[in-house]
């Protein structure tokens, strides 16, 4: 009995200095900040978008949307939209020259995290040449095929697909900076890796950050799924995957391509903390 009582004690003692070191560390800051990365010129086909015949007369005009996460000195860019002048959506101002703005610099990034391999989420990859590269696995793979599928432009990740940049190809779910602040959650269907962001900021709370598991309100609502993703049925696991967890942390979901989503992070340069 003696013996069980000074085990139990030494227990506790290892647990309250377990304690005591997490809470003397403090934890990195986490923020959010958004990049213009194009604005639409005219409404998307809402046929395109949904293969149910969902909001026929809907007029929606989307946005482009790229982010920069910050955990204390470590960056990562996340989706980084079309090449400057690449179309008339495309945005006037790149990223880099946006993080300038900020003080900061390409080489600083030590992710690029990319949604999906659509023209939209990779026109700028290749300005991060040194970041670690972030993607869905069945995008990467679909990338590097030896004959890459209609719609699947390995170009911008020349520098990856060459073995000059490191990549990880992620499988399912990522903890980018291995706290849990900062996670890539699988959320395939649009394309073979699709995959979306959940950042954990202190003030704000849970944040989701869709990709392209849907582009606008009524499609995220109604459980759309657009006639060009590459499965259906993994679209749809996906969205209520997605929409438990968003519920069960009560988090603030943000579907990049919704331009009235805009406000639910400050305008650039400020950041959700
Ligand atoms: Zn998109």
């Amino acid at each position: 009995m003696l013996r069980t009582l000074s085990l139990l004690a030494i227990g506790v003692c290892a647990n309250a200095l377990v304690g005591v070191t997490a809470w003397t560390q403090t934890p990195p800051e986490v923020t959010l900040t958004r990049f213009d990365c194009g604005i639409g010129q005219s409404p998307i086909d809402p046929a395109r978008f949904n293969d149910t015949f969902a909001f026929p007369e809907l007029k929606v005009t989307i946005t482009f949307s790229c982010y920069l996460v910050k955990h204390g000195t470590e960056y990562m860019v996340w989706d980084t939209g079309f090449a400057v002048g690449a179309n008339p959506n495309a945005p006037k101002v790149s990223i880099v020259d946006q993080l300038k703005q900020l003080n900061l610099t390409a080489d600083q990034m030590k992710y690029v995290g990319i949604s999906h391999y659509h023209g939209d989420h990779i026109g700028q990859v290749s300005l991060f040449p040194k970041s670690t590269l972030l993607i869905g696995k069945g995008d990467w793979d679909a990338l590097t095929a030896a004959k890459p599928a209609a719609g699947v432009n390995p170009a911008p990740f020349a520098n990856w697909i060459s073995g000059g940049g490191k990549v990880e190809p992620v499988t399912l779910d990522k903890d980018v900076f291995g706290d849990g602040t900062v996670m890539i959650i699988g959320t395939p269907g649009h394309t073979p890796g699709h995959q979306s962001l959940l950042v954990r900021l202190k003030e704000k709370g849970p944040v989701m950050l869709t990709g392209d598991l849907s582009h606008f309100q009524e499609n995220y609502d109604g459980n759309g799924v657009p006639i060009f993703n590459t499965d259906r049925a993994q679209t749809l696991a996906s969205i209520d995957r997605f929409k438990k967890i968003a519920a069960n942390l009560k988090a603030t979901v943000i579907i990049q391509h919704d331009q009235r989503d805009l406000g639910k992070l400050p305008a650039f340069p400020a950041a959700a903390k």
